[in-house]
């Protein structure tokens, strides 16, 4: 059996309850074959690929909090250290029920490779906690957030691990954390990313996901003789990737027509009011019916549906394993051309494989959303400096970033047989960089 199966194998024996995990672990070593291939026997001596899906480190705390009513409520937290080869861990928090073992090990082991694309230094790790943020208040959820850092803080630092935000944590939850942070230890350091700019954050860091998105849309559609201006695009998701997914698509010349939230979506045939969808979702934290009810000839519809409307680019900046066989299959009769994933793993492996062999330009989350670490990257940068940047320098980073890393996916999948694989091509340029610094720093 060769090294690739031995350790796929392997890892369901290890994990047999983390599907997540496998199926994010099993992509990746799919990819990777004709590499592993070229140098098996070093790798197989160095057990590099047992130590590449084995974390570091996973950290599980309990995380009790009081309400409002002063019930006690516990929850589950997490930090997944995965590698640090080529850096301090760097990967977000996430607050949702849906949070687990599995979830939080299938998105660290995304960022390692997601990271090393960015071409900055930062190793991966992902957090958070079974929390759900919906409906509680700003007292509750300021409580969750100190409980959570007061064990968590133990475990992170600016040159240990930097997390940041995710699904279920925004600025106001950052800011929580951050406080609870420096009063623990008495240092003013920059211990998370996407923090509010009166204290150290960056600009463009709340933006930086969604317009990278389209930056690296635009750089793969060019490639092949496209352009996003002109294009029908269809978003999932209703939160921070997808609000400036849809506010860059706009400023290319695009109209995105759809968002989703968790019990529903829009079709907006008008295109969908950015500012509108802002203040709903950030400002006054609504349902979509209320964009539906201010937006006249908008449509609100319950369940999942976007993928039903005809498009010529779908962006999913919701959740995982969000666009399934049968959504691949409604995109491409309904005319689409690309998919890049604003979310991490959006796309089963079963609609990837299908919107591949159908000739539909698809690039990766890790390739695709990593504009959002990336300027967190520079966020760090800043930091360490005592600097503030203006908002065209981070975007204008951000925008050469993007397209360096379509530039070494593409030249990867070339590079290996598989021209235009853009899943592979990430994978393996992501590889590459933490193999070669995990083969120099000894074993470890
Ligand atoms: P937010 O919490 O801001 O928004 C998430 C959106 O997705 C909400 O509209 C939410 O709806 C919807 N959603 C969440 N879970 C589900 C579900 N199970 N079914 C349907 N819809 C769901 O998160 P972000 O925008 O930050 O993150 C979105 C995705 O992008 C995630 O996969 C995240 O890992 C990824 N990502 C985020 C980055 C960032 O910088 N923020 C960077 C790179 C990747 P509702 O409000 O109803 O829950």
């Amino acid at each position: 059996m060769c090294y690739v199966d031995e350790i796929l194998q392997e890892l369901r024996r290890q994990n047999p309850a983390q599907p997540e995990f496998l199926q994010a672990a099993q992509e990746v070593l799919e990819s990777i074959r004709p590499v592993v291939a070229r140098n098996e026997a070093a790798y197989r001596r160095d057990a590099l690929l047992e130590r590449l899906t084995t974390p570091e480190r996973c950290i599980l705390f309990r995380v009790p909090w009081v309400d409002d009513r002063g019930q006690v409520h516990v929850n589950h937290g997490y930090r997944v250290q995965y590698n640090s080869a080529i850096g301090p861990y760097k990967g977000g928090l996430r607050f949702h029920p849906s949070v687990n073992l599995s979830v939080m090990k299938f998105l660290a082991f995304e960022q390692v490779f997601k990271n090393s694309l960015t071409g900055l230094p930062l190793g991966g790790g992902k957090g958070g906690a079974d929390f759900d943020p919906k409906g509680k208040s700003d007292r509750e959820i300021m409580a969750f957030c100190q409980s959570f850092m007061t064990e968590l803080a133990r475990h992170v630092g600016k040159n240990t691990d930097v997390p940041a935000g995710d699904i279920g944590v925004g600025a106001r939850e950052i800011g929580y954390l951050f406080g609870q942070y420096k009063r623990l230890r008495n240092s003013f350091e920059g211990v998370l990313t996407g923090k509010g700019l009166p204290f150290g954050g960056s600009k463009a860091r709340t933006q930086a996901t969604g317009y990278g998105l389209l930056y690296l849309t635009q750089e793969m559609l060019r490639r092949n003789g496209q352009e996003i201006a002109g294009k029908t695009v269809a978003v999932s998701g209703a939160g921070n990737v997808a609000i400036y997914a849809i506010e860059k698509a706009w400023q290319m010349g695009a109209k995105p027509v759809t968002c989703s939230d968790s019990t529903g979506w829009i079709y907006d045939s008008q295109g969908i009011d950015t500012e509108l969808l802002r203040q709903i979702k950030e400002d006054r934290r609504e349902r979509l019916t209320a964009y539906a009810a201010a937006r006249p000839g908008a449509q609100y519809r319950q369940g999942r549906g976007v993928w039903t409307v005809p498009c010529q680019v779908a962006l999913p900046c919701a959740t995982q394993n969000e666009l399934e066989l049968s959504d691949a299959q409604a995109l491409v009769a309904g005319g689409c051309i690309a998919v890049a994933e604003g979310a991490n793993m959006p796309t089963t492996l079963e609609a990837t494989r299908y919107l591949q062999q159908s000739g539909v330009l698809f690039c990766p989350g890790k390739a695709a959303n990593a504009g959002g670490v990336a300027a967190s990257g520079l966020e760090m940068s800043q930091n360490s400096q005592r600097l503030s940047w203006s908002f065209e320098k981070v975007d204008t980073k951000l925008q050469s970033i993007m397209a360096d890393i379509f530039r070494s996916i593409e030249e990867a999948a070339r590079e290996y047989g598989m021209e235009g694989d853009y899943v592979a091509g990430a994978n393996i340029a992501g590889f590459l960089k933490v193999a070669e610094a995990m083969t120099a720093q000894g074993i470890v």
